[in-house]
């Protein structure tokens, strides 16, 4: 299938209940413009290099989602421009966020990454240190941050019902943190299970390889 066609297919299948950001790491400026063309406007990388070189060469109004670690010596590169960080996974990034937005004069929206993978124990916030910042946020801690919402990533495995409930353990969490000023984005599910982030209660997906063929 063609980019267009796949894209399409996606959109249908997300039929309004989700956000989409299109995931373009790896892929051409040429094949993100044609998505582009499509109408699609948020697009998500996951090396701030890549975003930095991509950025200029497509339309000004393209947003863009840094959605993989982050080391806090890059932030400043990506602070004049970036939309969206979904991958806070520390105090010390969030703290350099906050620094490098004062700098640009700006208040950068950012989402907080919980491990949510029952195995992996990759990057991410425990619940418990996802409730201290949230709070110390809260507090006033990082007036240039505005915390938005959640990010997982389920476990890299075929048991629908393992992914499920690591999705679930996340709504939780984002139902929970803040109920009387509930946050706006819960970010889960990718290519393979943004059906299942959905079900569960994703309000935005990250999806590369089933638009953009795979890497
Ligand atoms: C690559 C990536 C995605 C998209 O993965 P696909 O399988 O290509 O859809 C989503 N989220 C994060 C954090 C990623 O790094």
């Amino acid at each position: 299938m063609s980019i267009k066609e796949n894209y399409q297919f996606i959109l249908e299948k997300l039929n309004s209940k989700a956000d989409l950001v299109a995931v373009s790491k790896t892929h051409s400026v040429e094949k993100i413009q044609q998505v582009y063309d499509l109408g699609q406007r948020a697009f998500g990388e996951n090396k701030v290099q890549e975003m930095v070189e991509k950025a200029p060469l497509l339309p000004n109004d393209v947003e863009w989602h840094l959605i993989g670690h982050l080391q806090t010596n890059k932030v400043k590169y990506i602070a004049p421009f970036v939309h969206l960080i979904q991958s806070v996974d520390s105090e010390k990034l969030l703290s350099e966020i906050n620094k490098q937005a004062q700098k640009v004069e700006r208040i950068i929206p950012v989402l907080l990454q919980v491990k949510i993978n029952e195995e992996d124990t990759k990057f991410g916030l425990e619940v418990s240190e996802t409730k201290e910042l949230y709070l110390k946020w809260k507090q006033g801690h990082f007036p240039h941050v505005k915390v938005e919402g959640l990010m997982g990533m389920a476990t890299f495995t075929d048991d629908r019902n393992q992914i499920a409930r690591e999705f679930q353990f996340l709504k939780r969490l984002f139902d929970s943190l803040d109920p009387a000023s509930p946050l706006k984005y819960l970010s889960m599910g990718m290519s393979q299970d943004f059906d299942l982030a959905i079900e569960n209660g994703a309000n935005t997906v990250r999806v590369g390889s089933s638009i953009f063929g795979s890497r």
